[in-house]
């Protein structure tokens, strides 16, 4: 083990060691991608949890080689005399697993942290490194301290639909108009503000001025009224609620600091004001406090992120060291100028330039397609050639700005007969049936869910109309208890009399749902619930009447109980209800993806962020795709749009493909998009473009445009004079600093000897 952790530390480089041997006090590692952060993160713990830390020691290490770690390791195992620098690191006191709190962005990164350092250390002391996402560590506090808050120990995790239900019932009760505030943006504010930490009261004080912005306020206390009556907290909350839970509750603040010593933090660029706060509240008076990131790959601003968090980090942590990491050991230099490139025409960074020594690797491809099908089509024949030179699926990633853009490329694919993979769309979980169950497993839980309640208490069927529904609630509301246990005494509301009967029924069920939690494990408890919700039955009688989707709803009942049966069988005696729900709960889009399976993976950008693979393709490299729209407007959000194109370039290892397409259909509609302002930013030097055979054949005959729609499949849709790529290369609209010969001839010069006087030039001229 101690050979493989030498190999490891030999490996790094001087800056990297140095990251990995500085264990004391704030450090801030600032490096672009593929630089080797995550690596420095894993093997500083591993260097922790195996030699120590040099308690109080402030010196920086000198450049620290890999002799200097076989003398380390021999000095601490045999207690030798060491090199003097060493002496210093030698009054080191160990370092527990359980003391270290590392956490990433995804539950599928931290469970790669955790299976390297149980490769490195070995399984037991692997495992007792809590290794989390921000959302699982702050739902592990809330578990043990939800009551000092006021909610159950029991409570409910939301997801969006939930809080969807929980606002549209705020609306009804506050007289709210959808049209004057849509619910959608309501939720939004309410995110900020939470990400921000702003309370209610909060809200209220600083939007008094403001009709809309006072609304948003009232609806905003009242929601987490809502939440907390029901004993449930939605995905922002679970962050806000923990940083309250430190702040206004010192012993557990100091519980939680002198218990998690060391934090480690990756992807620090992305971290919202309040998950900053949660660190700044878990960081004790020693202050060690590691974080890793890249201002330059800062994509979650639209979710609160603040690219502050880093830029400042010097400010909040005097003390603190910084290490930048220069050498980029994933991408060849075509590919990481390529990136460069991009990322430099950014204003706001802190700037830094990588270099490799990978070699200068392939040209970056540029495919120019005629629409989207045929951009399918193009990735489909790039992948068969790979794999008749004897490379894999799950080699190559597709990575797009949008979910929307995946169905043409999934499409294709299928017919095919391409093995892939999407992550992101209709997950199982977020399917109805599967919801409706796990509803139902809710209430169990925790009976004062009053929104999953509504949920199910009348499907399937049981004559619970919604007038009923709506007077429960209002029992409930004025007793000041939750709906179910007016359900309970329905018998003794004259209200409710018309409909005692259900009621009383569905009560009954229900106890005998919690006798089953009782009496079975858990995996028999799920297929039990199944049937005595009547659930089951209602499928069966749905698929016996010819309904189509019935019988994959019933076997996607039958994939839930097996899930249950997994969960309990990974966990042993430790199995909970609660437990199970948390890990649905916490399940997000990339963590269903699993590297194991030879497909070709198709991800938005976001999603892949951390990630690396041989091959990548970035699609829809288009005006009005990427950057998107919306973004055009703002500075700012371009920068970000910069952002995200630099983080998709720099996924890839080997090769990169660019695509983008003359015409694109995208929700519902073709549209005609130039080229993407990112590919304009890289030097062509880099660049090695390409184009469909019938652009290619329209433009050998001296004008594309009359041709188009003649050899375009489709392309006669629409294709009406000068618009779209052409007319704005007629317009010479390619912005400052950019001729558009030049881009003519990039465009049609590539790898073809055709003089730009025919071809497309004669075209462009006419
Ligand atoms: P990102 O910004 O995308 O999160 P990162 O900075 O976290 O990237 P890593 O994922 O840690 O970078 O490393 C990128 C690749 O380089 C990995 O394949 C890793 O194994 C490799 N690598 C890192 N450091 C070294 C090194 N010193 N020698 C060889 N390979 C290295
Ligand atoms: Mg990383």
């Amino acid at each position: 083990r101690d050979t493989y952790i030498e190999q490891q530390f030999g490996r790094l480089n001087e800056m990297q060691r140095r990251a990995v041997f500085t264990t004391e006090g704030p450090l801030l590692i600032l490096a672009g991608a593929g630089s080797g952060k995550t690596t420095v993160l894993v093997n500083r713990i591993a260097n922790l949890i195996r030699f120590g830390s040099a308690h109080g020691s402030r010196e920086t290490p000198r450049e620290v080689t890999a002799e200097d770690v076989r003398a380390l390791r021999a000095a601490v195992d045999n207690k030798t005399q060491a090199p003097a620098w060493l002496e210093g690191m030698l009054s080191r006191s160990p370092v527990r697993s359980w003391n270290i709190m590392a956490i990433t962005f995804t539950n599928k990164a931290a469970g790669e942290l955790r299976s390297r350092l149980c490769g490195m250390l070995g399984e037991e002391a692997g495992q007792e490194v809590f290794a989390s996402t921000f959302h699982s560590a702050c739902v592990r506090f809330l578990r043990r301290y939800a009551e000092e808050l006021g909610w159950p120990r029991s409570f409910t995790i939301y997801d969006t639909d939930d809080a969807q239900r929980v606002m549209k019932n705020v609306y009804k009760e506050l007289n709210v108009d959808d049209k004057f505030l849509p619910v959608k943006s309501a939720l939004n504010q309410l995110g900020r503000w939470k990400d921000q930490l702003v309370s209610p009261a909060e809200a209220a004080q600083a939007n008094a001025g403001s009709t809309k912005g006072a609304l948003a306020a009232r609806i905003y206390a009242q929601y987490e009224k809502k939440l907390k009556d029901a004993g449930a907290f939605d995905f922002d909350d679970l962050i806000y609620q923990t940083v309250i839970l430190l702040r206004e509750h010192p012993e557990v603040r100091q519980y939680y600091q002198e218990r998690y010593r060391y934090l480690l933090v990756d992807e620090y660029q992305d971290t919202s004001v309040a998950q900053f706060q949660l660190v700044s509240l878990l960081t004790g008076p020693e202050q060690n406090i590691c974080v890793v990131g890249d201002d330059d790959q800062s994509i979650y601003r639209f979710r609160g992120a603040t690219i502050e968090n880093i830029l400042n980090f010097e400010k909040y942590y005097p003390r603190a060291r910084t290490i930048r990491l220069e050498q980029n050991y994933r991408s060849t230099s075509n590919i990481l100028n390529a990136a460069n490139c991009v990322i430099c025409h950014n204003t706001e960074r802190k700037g830094k330039e990588l270099w490799t020594n990978n070699g200068e690797g392939e040209k970056v491809h540029v495919y120019r397609a005629e629409n989207e099908s045929d951009e399918a089509m193009h990735i489909a024949d790039v992948i068969g050639q790979h794999l008749r030179a004897g490379g894999h699926l799950s080699d190559h990633a597709i990575l797009y700005r949008m979910n929307a853009q995946s169905a043409p490329i999934e499409n294709y694919f299928t017919r095919a007969g391409i093995p892939h993979k999407i992550v992101g769309g209709q997950r199982f979980n977020d399917r109805k049936e599967v919801k409706d169950i796990h509803s139902y497993m809710s209430i169990v839980a925790n009976p004062q869910d009053d929104v999953r309640l509504r949920r199910i208490i009348n499907e399937p069927a049981r004559k619970i109309g919604a007038t009923t529904i709506e007077t429960i609630a209002e029992l409930a509301a004025q007793e000041g208890v939750s709906m179910l246990h007016i359900i309970s005494r329905a018998d003794q509301y004259a209200r409710l009399s018309r409909a005692v009967m259900p009621l009383l029924s569905f009560y009954q069920m229900y106890q005998k749902l919690c006798d089953a939690l009782e009496t079975s494990p858990l995996d028999l408890f799920a297929s039990q619930l199944i049937e005595l919700t009547g659930y089951k039955r209602m499928l069966e009688q749905q698929a016996a009447q010819g309904h189509e989707d019935a019988e994959d709803r019933l076997q996607n009942l039958g994939q839930l109980v097996n899930n249950v049966k997994n969960y309990c069988d990974q966990k042993g005696v430790d199995a909970t209800l609660e437990g199970y729900l948390e890990e649905i709960a916490l399940i997000s889009d990339i963590d269903s993806y699993n590297e194991d399976s030879d497909q070709v993976v198709l991800m938005t950008i976001h999603s892949a962020k951390g990630l690396e693979f041989p091959y990548v393709f970035l699609v829809g490299m288009e005006e009005g795709v990427f950057p998107s729209e919306m973004s055009k407007y703002s500075e700012a959000d371009l920068e970000e749009e910069r952002r995200l194109a630099y983080v998709g370039i720099t996924r890839a290892k080997k090769e990169l493909y660019l695509s983008n397409s003359v015409s694109r259909m995208l929700y519902g509609q073709t549209r005609r998009n130039e080229p993407s302002r990112f590919l304009r930013e890289i030097e062509p030097e880099y660049l090695e473009e390409s184009c469909s055979p019938a652009l290619e054949r329209a433009s050998r005959m001296g004008g594309w445009r009359q041709d188009y729609s003649d050899t375009v499949p489709g392309g006669a849709s629409g294709y009406s004079g000068p618009s779209g790529w052409g007319r704005t290369a007629a317009s010479g609209g390619f912005g400052a600093g950019y001729s558009r010969a030049a881009y003519l001839n990039r465009e049609y010069n590539a790898g073809e000897q055709r003089p730009a006087s025919r071809g497309f030039g004669a075209g462009y001229a006419a």
